[in-house]
């Protein structure tokens, strides 16, 4: 199967950032010509004048919350902490299901093809991903067992969802652990283990808010980095989501590691939690940086246009420096670097010859993406566009959307089982 993308502006994301107009031919699932296409093929999407990205890749989510959206908002955190639990003890299989459709559905729709997941029940979420046909990188919480409410080890629970999942399509089973407040040395070391002999990534949250370091320090007598540095838990197939209440003497510990990075800055704002990442000491030491929406109940939008832009304003503001995370760099964080934070940058993140399709076409007509001018395009994507921009996506070769129409889901139908499951898990 040959599928021939006609005429857009294609922002390559390549080693040297390239813009070039002209035309991307599929071959089988993968980028084969990027420039003149003169080869005939079997479809074309004609993009005059739209702009072509590679697929955006959200590096931390909880996909299935997306049900949950509104039930916790402008409140302290504490209390935030006891309502998104409360419904949480609830959840069964059909609302994490119908939240799990929903959030694929809102991923399509702002033009994100892949997305690093960390909950519960990643076998009932897989099933929305293989329906949705974007990627899912999905990493089963871990914890101690005396902190859960998953029926039986959760450890345990990841191994079989690993060995369930793991040759099903665009499913990429992962290991995630919730955080040093729930998760004991043997939890982090058992969990690593696993994760190493099997390659798979493992994913936590780390150093989120002021509360988390304190206890870690009362608990194990130091900061959440540097105590997970010194029970040698971190690796390189490590995303450290959060990252903002961080020393330099942490960073230089996943810099050591090779660990990466998610930053979730809306999430952060949204729950006046205070910290920010230090963006700037991450570059410095060659620390990967991603981006991440968090969940529902902490942004509450999967749009990662708008979380590329809050990062790079809040990175300004509290740096008192406009130059710290320039528009280029932003949309690296959330395409090639990203690719190399989830270890999958020989397969997607850019639009290169070799390369999965995963593809954004994004409307040149619209006034927003206005004046169209190649040096200040990438500016455009950053500063002024949403995720309803996206007008077309590819994953994987596939056509998962074409001029807004999702063609893998029934939208009516995931939006009123969302709607079914929201009221019955919430009234
Ligand atoms: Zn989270």
């Amino acid at each position: 199967m040959r599928t021939l993308i006609k005429d857009a502006y294609l922002v390559t994301q390549n080693a040297s950032r390239d813009i070039v107009k002209g035309d991307i031919l599929i071959e089988d699932g993968t980028i084969a010509k990027v420039g003149e296409v003169k080869e005939g093929s079997d479809a074309v999407i004609d993009a005059s004048g739209d702009v072509v990205i590679p697929g955006l890749i959200n590096t931390h989510t909880h996909v299935a919350m997306s049900v949950m959206k509104g039930i916790a908002d402008d409140m302290p955190f504490p209390q935030f902490l006891d309502t998104t639990f409360a419904a949480d003890a609830k959840r069964t299989d059909r609302d994490i299901a119908a939240g799990a459709a929903q959030g694929c559905l809102e991923m399509i729709r702002s033009g994100t093809t892949t997305f690093l997941d960390l909950y519960y029940s990643e076998d009932v979420i897989a099933g929305a991903v293989e329906k949705s046909g974007i990627r899912g990188i999905l990493g089963w919480a871990v914890l101690d067992e005396q902190f859960t409410t998953q029926k039986g080890n959760p450890l345990d629970n990841c191994k079989r969802f690993h060995r369930q999942f793991k040759d099903r399509p665009r499913v990429y089973p992962a290991v995630g652990l919730q955080g040093v407040y729930v998760c004991s040395t043997e939890t982090f070391l058992g969990a690593k283990e696993y994760a190493l002999e099997n390659n798979l990534l493992q994913t936590f949250h780390l150093s989120e808010t002021r509360k988390e370091v304190s206890d870690c320090k009362r608990k194990e007598g130091s900061r959440p980095g540097d105590y997970l540095a010194s029970i040698g838990f971190l690796n390189d197939h490590c995303v450290a989501a959060h990252s903002a209440w961080l020393t330099i003497n942490e960073v230089r510990h996943l810099s050591r590691t090779g660990t990466k990075v998610s930053s979730c800055p809306v999430s952060n704002m949204k729950l006046a939690t205070g910290g920010v990442a230090p963006i700037p000491e991450m570059f410095q030491n060659n620390v990967t940086v991603s981006v991440g929406t968090d969940g529902s109940t902490t942004n509450n939008s999967l749009d990662m246009f708008g979380e590329m832009k809050t990062l790079s304003l809040l990175q300004k503001a509290s740096r008192w420096d406009p130059t710290v995370l320039p528009a280029q760099k932003v949309l690296d964080l959330a395409t090639v670097d990203a690719a190399r934070a989830v270890k999958m940058e020989s397969m997607i993140g850019s639009i290169e010859v070799g390369k999965k399709a995963d593809l954004v076409i994004l409307d040149g007509k619209a006034a927003n993406l206005r004046p169209m001018r190649m040096g200040s395009l990438v500016s455009n994507i950053v500063y002024s566009s949403y995720g309803l921009n996206v007008k077309t996506v590819l994953c994987d070769g596939n056509v998962v959307m074409q001029d807004r129409a999702v063609r893998t889901m029934d939208e009516e139908k995931v939006l009123s089982e969302a709607e079914d499951a929201a009221r019955e898990l919430l009234g």
